[in-house]
């Protein structure tokens, strides 16, 4: 039998036990479920982890129940702006865009940036023009519009404060997304894709689209999708540091996720989590917060959907 993994996360927080009902909960795992099998088919079919990664994270962006594409939080003006990477590690390729506006599935955009262009990351205006002139879809403002949300938003709307969505504990709705797949041709793909932090201004962007920091994939080692606070995995360029750790310290997959969420990360103040998976079809989940939005399966049939801690 050929072998597969595939990974995927839904953001990682303060996602404490019986804050949330367990309708929502039901909700959630049957979401990260639904993307789970959607990415588990390409890869059943002998497919490409980049089209697995891609299609699971498609899946999440239409969902709004996560903060990417449909669901993706309010910027300080009350529009969305998102961020998205895409990583092959066959070829290390890569593409990723930020601060865009009303593209429907932004990873796919990122793809598109990887594919159709000499280029890895385009921001803003010119993402979109790219966009609109590659003919990916767009969808209207009440398309992205989602009342929790909003109301989010209207919390801290006029204050400087910026947050995390994972922060707000009593709605329940937190959540970037990410996937990574290993496919039975031994290649490696990481994906992420998110609107960033509630009531963000001056086009911040965060860990999600930046190579290295928010999401790797590199065959000689693993590949990378994290989730949290975004200046921080930025500063210790978290998906890339575990890789190093494979690779210039021979660590395994678990051993350098651990080292980089429960050590390095912690250690210059960041808080959050990653999904990870190597050649051999091993996968890590580590997180530092109460809570991660995960699931993963493998072709040997070993699968699970987890919020909280185990
Ligand atoms: N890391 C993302 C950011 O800082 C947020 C998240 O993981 O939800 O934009």
């Amino acid at each position: 039998m050929k072998m597969y993994s595939l990974a995927i996360h839904g953001g990682a927080g303060t996602l404490v036990k019986g804050l949330m009902t367990q309708e929502l909960e039901a909700e959630y795992k049957q979401a990260l479920n639904l993307a789970l099998e959607s990415g588990q088919a390409v890869l059943q079919q002998g497919g490409s982890a980049l089209d697995a990664v891609e299609l699971a994270v498609n899946f999440l962006e239409n969902t709004p129940l996560f903060n990417a594409g449909k669901g993706a939080v309010f910027t300080a003006e009350g529009t969305h702006e998102m961020d998205a990477a895409i990583m092959d590690g066959h070829n290390l390729k890569a593409g990723a865009i930020s601060l865009v506006t009303g593209v429907k599935n932004p990873i796919s955009l990122a793809r598109g940036v990887m594919e159709k262009s000499y280029h890895v990351f385009l921001a803003g205006e010119g993402a979109m023009e790219f966009a609109r002139q590659n003919g990916f879809e767009f969808a209207s403002p009440d398309y992205f519009y989602d009342e929790v949300r909003y109301q989010q938003w209207q919390g801290i709307k006029d204050s400087t404060t910026f947050q995390l969505d994972h922060s707000v504990k009593k709605d329940g709705k937190f959540g970037t997304v990410g996937a990574v797949a290993l496919d039975e041709h031994g290649n490696l793909a990481a994906a992420t894709s998110t609107g960033g932090m509630t009531n963000k201004k001056w086009g911040r962007v965060g860990d999600s689209p930046m190579i290295g920091a928010g999401t790797y994939a590199n065959n000689k080692t693993c590949a990378i999708s994290c989730t949290g606070s975004g200046e921080y995995f930025i500063r210790g360029v978290v998906a890339y540091d575990v890789s190093c750790l494979m690779e210039y310290k021979g660590l395994s997959l678990e051993a350098a996720a651990h080292e980089v969420i429960h050590k390095r990360v912690l250690d210059i103040g960041g808080d959050g989590g990653l999904i990870a998976v190597d050649g051999k079809g091993n996968i890590a989940l580590p997180f530092n917060t109460e809570g991660m939005y995960r699931a993963y399966v493998k072709s040997t049939g070993e699968k699970g959907i987890s919020i909280y801690k185990d």
